[in-house]
């Protein structure tokens, strides 16, 4: 008997797993992160490959379960469980992470991986398949969002294996597909807030001009309410948390992917949406200011769906160069 709610699919047939631990490339002086170990299938292939596994499972009985797997091999002394909700737990030290994942957690799993300050080499995930192809989505695939586009900021992402989801029991409704997502290191050097703030901007209507993005009232009202607070606001260090809808695509986002964060609410200041109903004001010459630097940049005719990780950066900073601020 499962808990609905948890995702809890067991991954049944061997030779996926073993596809799954070969695609890792794990080395034997690794320490492994497992989330949602379950019963354990893929934790035992990951014990004869890594050095450690640390296994984070939030239902106790599979706790249990998998303890009482691993007791009676060479493997106890190299597996560590922690019991509780990945989400809510500070993530040990690791090389590695290999999971096989409730989907509802997704995207603030890959948030909260992505923006973790310790240092790892790979993250290696099942995904619902639709959820993958938007991550590793590029410029004109019909699935390229705001999810590729920050995920792909921080890490390269690639599609490493497409798995049926006659592979599980129970079996879910959808496929699934494992992911490889490496972390850029260092780390891009832009302002996530700014970077989302804009983003957010050109993919409200990504098939829309920036141009008439930019024209319009609601967009340039806040644009420049943030110029004039720009000056009080000192933008430090991005609070992590603070960014964690800038992995969520409002114009894709499914209900099964719901979470608390998907709520865009938490998205203020940068969220125009939340001028709506009131008076757009701005003057004539900030409207000229603006679309002055999307000129200069070649940027007017273009639209977010055909916009690469570089369009982005250089519009970002030729925004903010001429003091025109998205947080
Ligand atoms: N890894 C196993 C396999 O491949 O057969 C099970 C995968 S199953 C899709 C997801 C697992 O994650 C379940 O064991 C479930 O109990 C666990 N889980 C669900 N939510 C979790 C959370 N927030 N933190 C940690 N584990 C969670």
């Amino acid at each position: 008997e499962f808990h609905k709610g948890k995702g809890q699919h067991i991954l049944k047939n061997p030779m996926v797993v073993q596809s799954i631990v070969d695609k890792a490339g794990i080395k034997s002086t690794d320490t492994v992160l497992e989330i949602g170990p379950g019963t354990g299938n893929l934790t035992m292939r990951l014990l004869e490959k890594a050095k450690k596994v640390i296994a984070v499972e939030v239902d106790p009985r599979l706790v249990l379960e998998l303890q009482r797997r691993v007791q009676e091999t060479p493997y106890a002394a190299s597996l560590q469980v922690i019991q509780g909700d990945v989400m809510k737990s500070e993530l040990p030290f690791f090389d590695i992470c290999v999971a096989n994942i409730p989907y509802q957690i997704s995207s603030p799993l890959v948030f909260k991986l992505l923006t973790m300050s310790s240092n790892f080499r790979a993250a290696i995930i099942m995904f619902q398949h639709e959820f993958a192809m938007r991550l590793v989505a590029q410029t004109n695939d019909k699935l390229y969002s705001r999810l590729a586009v920050n995920t792909q900021l921080l890490a390269r992402v690639s599609h490493l294996l497409k798995v049926g989801r006659n592979n599980f029991r129970p079996p879910p409704q959808v496929d699934s597909s494992v992911v490889r997502i490496e972390p850029r290191r260092p780390p891009p050097p832009v302002n996530l807030r700014e970077w989302d703030g804009l983003v957010r901007l050109c993919f409200l209507r990504k098939n829309k001009t920036l141009g008439a993005i930019f024209r319009q009232a609601s967009v340039l009202a806040l644009l420049e309410a943030n110029a004039a607070t720009m000056a009080a606001l000192q933008t430090g260090a991005p609070d992590a948390m603070q960014h964690a809808s800038m992995f969520i695509d409002a114009d894709t986002a499914e209900p099964a992917d719901a979470d608390p964060m998907e709520d865009d609410s938490a998205a203020a200041p940068s969220d125009p949406n939340q001028l709506r109903g009131k008076k757009h004001k701005f003057s004539p010459a900030f409207k000229d200011h603006v679309l002055a630097v999307l000129t200069s940049r070649d940027m007017s005719d273009k639209r977010a769906a055909k916009l690469s990780q570089d369009d982005f950066l250089a519009l970002l900073a030729a925004f903010n160069s001429a003091n025109i601020h998205f947080s």
